[in-house]
């Protein structure tokens, strides 16, 4: 068996042979620990029918662990001075497909026909960049992609706020959206010492299981996203008056706005993260309806 690449000695001796030096802008930091990443893929199930879409694999400590048990794996990696890193990194594994590019800018349902149509279920699995942790989630779920699910490393503090239940602190638009196309939860919290250079914040994994279908059936899912993010723009003012303030013309309207309130048998003087999902949706059927 090769040598694993996340030890600290084969991932100095990489770094060293190339003369690479990490770029903080690119949120390079890399895992030097294998047990968290066998962990990574044990959270994700990834099996011999699995296909995994990676973002960046850096040297190739996970893609490695990936190749192993995955089918195949596409991973993206924006750094160009690490591909030929990667050649040399992956040179074991012939089901490893790595791509030069952001991956935001990535048509990922392309990548999927071109690298992982023969697999049976597609899991995305990364230790993400932390600087653009959330726009990368965010892209996966809204671009409905045929995910199984995706497995991520990412700050302790956007994991708690992508988990949290209503009334906590933690709980906003972001709970919100990402519950909404998924089943969320923490898995396993992890130190700074796991990687090189040690980040600035504590880091965890996360699992989100996608939804067949969202967790609640919205009619206008635009507008409901609108009220969900207008609902938290001022955390400490009532869900009245933040509505007021979203909906154009919002003081004249009051209201239509507290009838449709109270219809919906929700009181304004709450305050948004006191609403759950199901609230939010009820309430933005009847605005939309009631505001037409
Ligand atoms: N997977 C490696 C590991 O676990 O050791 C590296 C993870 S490191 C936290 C994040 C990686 O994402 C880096 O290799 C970085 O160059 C890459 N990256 C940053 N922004 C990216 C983007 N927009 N698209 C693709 N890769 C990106």
């Amino acid at each position: 068996m090769i040598k694993d690449i996340a030890t600290p000695i084969r991932t100095k001796a990489i770094l060293e042979k190339y003369g690479f030096s990490f770029k903080k802008s690119l949120g390079q930091n890399f895992l030097i620990e294998p047990n968290v990443l066998t962990r990574i893929v044990d959270h994700a199930e990834v099996t011999e029918k699995t296909g995994v879409i990676e973002i960046g694999p850096g040297i190739g400590a996970l893609t490695e662990q990936l190749a192993r048990r995955a089918k195949k794996v596409v991973a993206f990696e924006i750094d160009k001075r690490l591909l030929p890193i990667l050649k040399e990194t992956m040179s074991p594994y012939p089901n490893v497909t790595v791509v030069h590019q952001d991956v935001l800018e990535a048509d990922l349902k392309q990548a999927v026909s071109d690298y992982l149509s023969d697999c049976e279920e597609i899991m995305v699995v990364a230790n993400l960049p932390y600087y653009v942790t959330t726009p990368i989630i965010m892209k996966l779920l809204e671009e409905k992609l045929p995910l199984r699910g995706i497995v991520v490393m990412l700050q302790k503090e956007v994991a708690d706020r992508i988990a949290a239940k209503p009334s906590t602190k933690q709980y906003g638009s972001l709970s919100i959206a990402i519950q909404y196309y998924t089943e969320a939860k923490t898995v396993m919290t992890v130190p700074k010492t796991v990687f090189v250079p040690q980040p600035n914040v504590d880091s965890a994994i996360i699992r989100l299981l996608v939804r067949d279908e969202p967790t609640v059936a919205v009619q206008n899912e635009a507008y409901f996203f609108q009220l969900v993010r207008a609902s938290f723009a001022q955390r400490r003012k009532t869900l009245l008056n933040n509505l007021i303030h979203f909906i154009p013309n919002g003081k004249e309207l009051k209201p239509l706005v507290e009838k449709t309130l109270e219809e919906v048998g929700i009181d304004g003087r709450r305050r948004g993260e006191a609403l759950s999902i199901e609230e939010f949706a009820k309430l933005s059927d009847a605005l939309d309806s009631a505001l037409k």
